[in-house]
């Protein structure tokens, strides 16, 4: 689908006289209360009792609507469970209690907040298990990597939780007369609207510098992935992080849109397309000119040097686009090899490709699950479709398997020119898109030849080819020799489209924070 369509959809899917079309496709209005508790019994076996309702000072609760909506398995296209559905009347509950709450939180002693976010870290790791099965079993991911989600997620928690008390404002030797310091002061209560991709780990980017700070929040998660946000909902009660600090609500856009537009929402993070994000921004200046951080979309490139390690180029390139089943804003979709190795490079990536497991998120021999939903499938498939119109060749993959649950055999295509749009829009899938060049300025050229800039990786054995390239590529972050390769402490964010504000790493507390400055006049006394 073209992103102008994909927007007009979106449009069409929050606007009120169409919601109640979608609505009788997509949910329903329990005829009878939902349990604010459903037993679930995971694929592998594990049992837990799956919270449904929204989670607003400390308590799961029903909306006010009543309204729920059914959350789909996309590896076995069965129902899973069925969550309360937030709308605007329940954004302005959490606000509130989310108010109240930060007239202590931000005034409780940052070592106090450090350590019931460490005790948070310890939650997810003793349930570290049933944390990745839960993700994979909502999201489709294959288990194995939900692992390395969860593993992420705890260490992202535990920086923020270190940093906690670590935050200084200055004192400013202005020698006029006045004794000056800045504050690094926390915003108050800020909204937070998630995707579904790492549902769990944009969590983490998003509570875990919001608390350590001392704001409160109001989390919106994604409606194809409501379920563990849920969970570990359970674990901020636990620890003891005040009532109202952080409330989660489940719900669709139309939530997140009264979350981005809300008067007394002081800041607004954002992780998602593109398009979504322009909305945010426009509602927030309309709203009360609410700070925006937005992590997009992306349309990444990965560029092969002919004096690269060959074997750890072809194994990073398909981790790039093949890793979490090509649903990455920042994977690495746009291939450039260097001509004098291209054949033989996209032959071994199509070899590559075709020994990738794609199959039951469960079996631990799996690395690629299934897409998220029927929608990113269709969406995927249709770019597929476009791309043999506009004349790609098509090395391998290109279909949807032949089984229950939305999957996509690893695909590459070769022989890309610039114009088409495979190249130029964000696919989200298992596609990538593969191209020759000869010299480093023609590469540096075709790489930065795009209205994104997220993610780059590079691969070559020389070190000053490396660096020298990785200062002229367009993008929030440049791997060499690797590809995603995050660390809580590393910042990560957009140039051009993809977005503005950095999370994780120390610059996330920017984000979070606001300086005062105070100026004491002083009366010198004899
Ligand atoms: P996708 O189209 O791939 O699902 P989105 O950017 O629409 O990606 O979704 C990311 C998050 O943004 C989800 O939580 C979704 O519910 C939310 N969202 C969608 N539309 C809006 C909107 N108009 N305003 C605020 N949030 C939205």
């Amino acid at each position: 689908m073209s992103r102008s369509l994909t927007q007009a959809a979106r449009v069409l899917r929050n606007s009120s006289a169409a919601r109640s079309v979608f609505a009788s496709s997509i949910r329903f209005y329990s005829a009878s209360a939902l349990p604010l508790k459903t037993p679930i019994t995971l694929p592998n076996g594990i049992k837990y009792d799956q919270p449904t309702g929204l989670f607003i000072n400390n308590e799961f609760v029903a909306s006010q609507s009543g309204k729920t909506f059914t959350v789909e398995s996309p590896s076995t296209q069965h129902t899973v469970a069925e969550v309360y559905e937030g709308s605007e009347q329940d954004v302005e509950i959490a606000v509130k209690a989310a108010e109240e709450a930060f007239k202590s939180w931000s005034q409780t002693p940052a070592s106090e907040r450090g350590l019931l976010l460490s005790k948070l870290a310890d939650k997810i790791h003793e349930n570290a298990e049933l944390l990745a099965s839960i993700e994979s079993f909502d999201n489709g991911k294959a288990l194995t990597l939900a692992r390395g989600d969860v593993a992420l997620v705890e260490k992202v928690i535990r920086y923020y939780a270190g940093i906690a008390d670590k935050i200084y404002g200055t004192q400013i030797p202005t020698n006029d007369g006045f004794f000056t310091y800045t504050a690094r002061e926390p915003l108050g209560v800020c909204g937070q609207i998630i995707p579904w991709n790492f549902p769990l780990l944009m969590w983490s980017w998003k509570i875990g510098p919001a608390l350590a700070t001392g704001n409160t929040v109001v989390l919106k998660t994604a409606e194809s992935t409501p379920l563990s946000a849920l969970v570990v909902s359970q674990f901020v009660q636990e620890v003891g992080i005040p009532a109202g600090v952080v409330n989660i609500i489940s719900g669709f856009g139309a939530t997140g849109a009264a979350i981005a537009k809300h008067p007394r929402i002081k800041k607004v993070a954002f992780t998602g397309s593109t398009a979504t994000g322009r909305y945010i921004m426009k509602a927030a200046a309309e709203s009360n000119l609410k700070k925006v951080t937005l992590e997009l979309g992306g349309k990444s490139p990965h560029i092969i040097f002919d004096d690269a390690d060959l074997d750890t180029a072809v194994e990073v390139a398909a981790l790039g686009i093949f890793y979490n089943s090509g649903e990455v804003c920042s994977a690495g979709s746009r291939l450039y090899v260097q001509d004098t190795i291209y054949d033989e490079f996209i032959a071994r990536l199509k070899a590559r490709a075709e020994a990738i497991s794609v199959g039951d998120p469960f079996d631990n021999e799996t690395f690629q699950g299934s897409q998220t939903s029927k929608a990113q499938l269709d969406k995927i498939l249709k770019y597929i479709e476009l791309g043999k119109e506009e004349g790609a060749r098509l090395v391998t993959g290109g279909e949807r398997l032949d089984r229950p649950g939305y999957f996509i055999a690893p695909t590459v295509f070769a022989d890309v020119k610039e114009d088409m749009r495979i190249v130029r829009e964000e696919i989200f899938g298992p596609v990538i898109v593969a191209t020759k060049f000869s010299s480093v300025s023609e590469v540096v050229d075709l790489a930065n030849n795009s209205e994104y800039g997220l993610g780059a990786g590079l691969h070559t054995e020389d070190i000053n080819k490396a660096i020298d390239v990785a200062g002229r590529i367009h993008s929030g972050s440049v791997w060499v020799n690797t590809y995603n390769a995050f660390h809580e402490a590393v910042p990560f964010g957009g140039f051009n489209q993809s977005g503005m504000g950095r999370e994780m790493g120390e610059q996330s507390i920017d984000n979070y924070t606001q300086t005062k400055a105070v100026r004491i006049k002083i009366n010198p006394k004899n």
